[in-house]
Order: structure tokens, then C-alpha cells, then sequence
């Protein structure tokens, strides 16, 4: 996801990113508005798409500043067409004491919504008290023709919509969150999900039916909204699995048990002789059964670049992190990105019994999805 968009600032600490997807709403609403016959000219429509654009913003502000209060930090928001998503940082998900957690997840996913609605409700009073030829009941109700009325009806649209019980829509996170209450974070996840599948679904069913008879000019957005929801909601599934198997499996599921050490009092040219030998980027520095070290093959090349041929010791990393057989792989994934480590060392009563390089994790949460989804096709067939 995060690949998919790109940064455009900060606000309130939080940093702000627009998704690629942005620009077919820009597509969209040109294509929908030649359709219809008037004449909007380009600037009205970068002036409507920016007030969506606002409009989102501050729904996705409203969601990061409610988290904040709630004690969660928000990492960044990305904005989609249909609203956005707000990265909290998931470290500290339900660490907060004496917060229940399903109570604070539903006002967080409350905030953005009732921000849409404030805003639509109080720009709707002023347009009708102070600019009633904008014609608030007149339809289109948005269009790049009629801008104030656009900004009160995309603002309650854009409220309305993310209450639909479709995850990760808002309103899909309450019910997840109601869920949440009888059954594990990820088994919630999966049925709010199904549940948007099914509304999705139907969505662009009954969008397709009403456009075939070239009938109501409303339909169009229909189909988009369903077309983005099962967007949204694959994606949620499938970090709804990853973070499962981040949570479930242990380290001595996934380590290496099988490879190379180097010796402090080793060569670099001897290492970069051992490391030509095996697959592995990263070595535990071993002397006499102790764990002293770490050592990347690209440490080994720079340093042999640099300054000629030295000692393992001289080059080696000496702060690292260990961890037990049992722990899961989401703490070694905490570990090694909080340290910047790209190797963490399996240690058991003082011995090394395996190795956790960022290599082989990526390797084997690829191969672990892959298992798990074939064990549950097979279960389900
Ligand atoms: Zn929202």
C-alpha cells in the first residue's frame, strides 16, 4: 500500500500521503461530468476534487487525533478516493490500561464520519441562510458547477458512506470491533470482512442492473463504491493473515538451523572466502560456543574496500539482539527494524541454535501464507 502512494506533508505530526488511486477520481469525475451535458471547465473540477480531497483529510484527522487522545500514535494517513486510512501504530495496539479496547476502536472509527457530517450540516446552514441561490435541493447535488453545494453534499455523502457496516470502512470497524468482544482481533477481522464482501458485492450488482436500462445517472458511483470496497476489503484479508502468522509462528519454525559462523580472530578475507560458499548475507561472530557478534557480507566487502584486509573482530557488530525458540515472529520483526538488525541469533541455555536473517524471514512468511492458504482451501473444500 504504502508503495502505491506518495507524501505531500504533515499535519498535527501526522504524516500525510495520497494513494495512487486519486488520480482516477480526478478521471472519474471529468468522465461522469462530459457524460452529462453542461459545461465545467477544468479548473471547477480541480477546485471540486480538491474539496473531496479536503473532506477526506479532515475525516482521517479526525480519526488520528481521536487515537491520539486515546493514546495510540498515528503513524500516517493515506487518502483514497472514498476516504482514507490512518496507520496507527500497531505496537502499541490495546497495550493502553484501563482502556477497553473495543470501545476505543469504535471512537476512533466514530471520528471521521461525525467530522463529514459536522461539516455538511453546518455548510448546509450557512448555504441556505446566507447563499440560498446555491440552491442546496437542486440536483446534481455535486457537480464542479455547483461548488458550495458540492462541498455540503460530498461532506455528507462522504459521512453516510463510511458508516456502511463494510470493513475497513468506518462503519465496518465498529462492527468489527463489536465482533471483537466474543472472539480473537483476526477472527473478528474475518467476518466484518465477509460481511463487506457481501454488501460489496451487491453493490455493484444492483449498480450494473440500474445502469444497463441507461437509466439513473447515480448508478455509475454505485459500481465505483462496490469496486473499491472489495479493493479495500482484499487487502484488509490479507494483512488480517499476515498479521496472523506474524502472531502465531514461532522463531523455531522459521530459523535457519543449518549455517555458517565466522570466528572473531578470522580474516575478513578469510570471511568473504567462507561467505562466497553459502547463501547466508549475515554471520553470528562465534568464539568458544559465545555469541560475540554480528557481521554482514557487505560489512566484510566495505571494510576490505576501505582499509585492506583486517580481523573479523575489528569490523563486526557488537550490538545485537537474541531471542528464544518460542518467541513469534512479529517480536523478531520488532527487533530487527527497531535496531536497524538484519540478523538476530536463536539462543538457547547460552547456545546458539539457530539464526533469523531479514532474508530468510522474507523467504519464509512468503512460503507460510502460501501453506496456510493451501491448509485452508483444503479444509473448506
Ligand atoms: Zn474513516
Amino acid at each position: 500500500m504504502r508503495s502505491w502512494s506518495i507524501p505531500v506533508g504533515r499535519l498535527f505530526g501526522v504524516e500525510i500521503r495520497v494513494h495512487l488511486t486519486f488520480v482516477f477520481l480526478l478521471a472519474f469525475v471529468w468522465m461522469a461530468e462530459s457524460a452529462m451535458k453542461g459545461n465545467s471547465t477544468p479548473g471547477r473540477v480541480l477546485i471540486l476534487v480538491g474539496i473531496i480531497f479536503g473532506s477526506v483529510v479532515l475525516h482521517e484527522l479526525g480519526h488520528a487525533l481521536v487515537a491520539q487522545r486515546e493514546g495510540l500514535q498515528a503513524k500516517a494517513i493515506i487518502l483514497f478516493p472514498i476516504g482514507g486510512i490512518t496507520l496507527l501504530d500497531d505496537v502499541v495496539a490495546g497495550s493502553t490500561p484501563g482502556v477497553v479496547a473495543w470501545k476505543r476502536d469504535i471512537r476512533i472509527a466514530l471520528a471521521g464520519p461525525l467530522v463529514n457530517i459536522a461539516i455538511g450540516l453546518i455548510s448546509a446552514a450557512v448555504v441556505l441562510t446566507r447563499f440560498p441561490e446555491a440552491q442546496l435541493w437542486t440536483k446534481p447535488l455535486i457537480h464542479s458547477n455547483h461548488l458550495l453545494r458540492s462541498l455540503v453534499w460530498s461532506n455528507l455523502y462522504l459521512g453516510v458512506f463510511n458508516l456502511l457496516p463494510a470493513y475497513p470502512m468506518d462503519g465496518g470497524r465498529v462492527l468489527r470491533a463489536l465482533f471483537s468482544r466474543g472472539m480473537d482481533i483476526v477472527q473478528a477481522t474475518r467476518r466484518a470482512v465477509s460481511v463487506a464482501h457481501a454488501l460489496a458485492t451487491l453493490m455493484v450488482v444492483v449498480g450494473m442492473l440500474l445502469l444497463i436500462p441507461g437509466g439513473h445517472p447515480d448508478s455509475s458511483y454505485l459500481v465505483m463504491l462496490g469496486f473499491f470496497l472489495l479493493i479495500g476489503a482484499q487487502f484488509e484479508e490479507r494483512s488480517a493473515i499476515f498479521q496472523s502468522v506474524l502472531e502465531t509462528v514461532h522463531l523455531e519454525d522459521v530459523m535457519l538451523t543449518d549455517f555458517a559462523t565466522l570466528s572473531p580472530a578470522d580474516t575478513l578475507e578469510d570471511a568473504l572466502e567462507k561467505a562466497v560458499h553459502t547463501l547466508q548475507d549475515d554471520f553470528p561472530v562465534v568464539r568458544g560456543g559465545d555469541m560475540v557478534g554480528v557481521i554482514s557480507k557487505a560489512n566484510i566487502l566495505q571494510a576490505l574496500r576501505a582499509e585492506g584486509n583486517g580481523y573479523v573482530q575489528s569490523v563486526m557488530n557488537r550490538i545485537f539482539e537474541v531471542s528464544t525458540r518460542t518467541e513469534s515472529l512479529a517480536s523478531a520483526f520488532r527487533k530487527l527494524n527497531s535496531r536497524n538488525l538484519s540478523i538476530i541469533p536463536v539462543v538457547e541455555e547460552q547456545q546458539l541454535v539457530g539464526i533469523v536473517t531479514l532474508q530468510n524471514l522474507m523467504h519464509s512468511m512468503a512460503l507460510l501464507a502460501e501453506s496456510r492458504k493451501l491448509r485452508k482451501e483444503a479444509l473448506e473444500s
